[in-house]
């Protein structure tokens, strides 16, 4: 994962990290054929409002197949530009691409519900992360939020159904598709009080968003 120099003056911004599998796209186990790709029902749509809002948009992904074998980086990139590509086609720009490819096993800090990959991109980005929203159909995805002082969505697409009860028992939003859950995360994020420093609110456990790196 390359991290580059954020750039200045562009610290704090608010962003949606999305989920790739089962979020974005259809869910289809361990895929690495671009051929494969199926943008969800109403991503396009959520995307575009989301975008439209001022949220910096970016994915955070986990593929443990690259760990296990079954396909490599490249094809891992591949199905990410096809991905971009038809987000593209929407009018939708993909600000960020961070992928896990390590395993259950490896212990690494990036692999979702661990924070690695959210810190990754809020560094290169320049986010605020307690501004910041996770949205992804697993609980992992919602436990990296958690770890990082973000807000969760947890969709009912893809693996969704298996992680509904918990999230709803947990008090995190669920929605049915991504453009539900950009009307959630608007309408949440409009009842916040203007011009109030709105943290506090939103934080959970005592995990602190990483501060944002010096400029030099
Ligand atoms: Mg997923
Ligand atoms: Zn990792």
């Amino acid at each position: 994962m390359a991290i580059d120099e954020p750039a200045l003056g562009t610290s704090g911004r608010p962003a949606v990290l999305l989920d790739r599998d089962g979020t974005v796209i259809v869910e289809s186990n361990y895929l690495c054929d671009p051929a494969g790709v199926a943008l969800e029902t109403g991503a396009a749509a959520g995307l575009q409002v989301l975008a439209a809002s001022g949220y910096v948009l970016a994915v955070i992904t986990n593929q443990s197949g690259i760990a296990r074998g079954r396909f490599g980086w490249a094809q891992t990139e591949m199905v990410n530009a096809r991905v971009a590509a038809l987000l593209k086609t929407a009018g939708v720009d993909i600000a960020g691409w961070f992928v896990c490819p390590h395993g259950p096993a490896d212990g690494c800090a990036c692999r979702k519900p661990r924070a690695g990959l959210a810190l990754a991109a809020a560094a290169v980005l320049g986010l605020d992360l307690s501004r910041s929203w996770i949205v992804g159909d697993k609980q992992s995805d919602i436990a990296a939020a958690d770890a990082v002082g973000a807000r969760g969505v947890l969709m009912l697409t893809g693996h969704g159904g298996n992680h509904a009860a918990w999230a709803r028992a947990a008090g995190h939003p669920v929605a049915a598709t991504l453009h539900d859950a950009a009307g959630l995360i608007l309408k949440t994020d409009a009842a916040r009080v203007p011009g109030g420093d709105q943290r506090p609110l939103f934080r959970r456990g005592n995990v602190r968003p990483p501060a944002r790196p010096a400029p030099r």
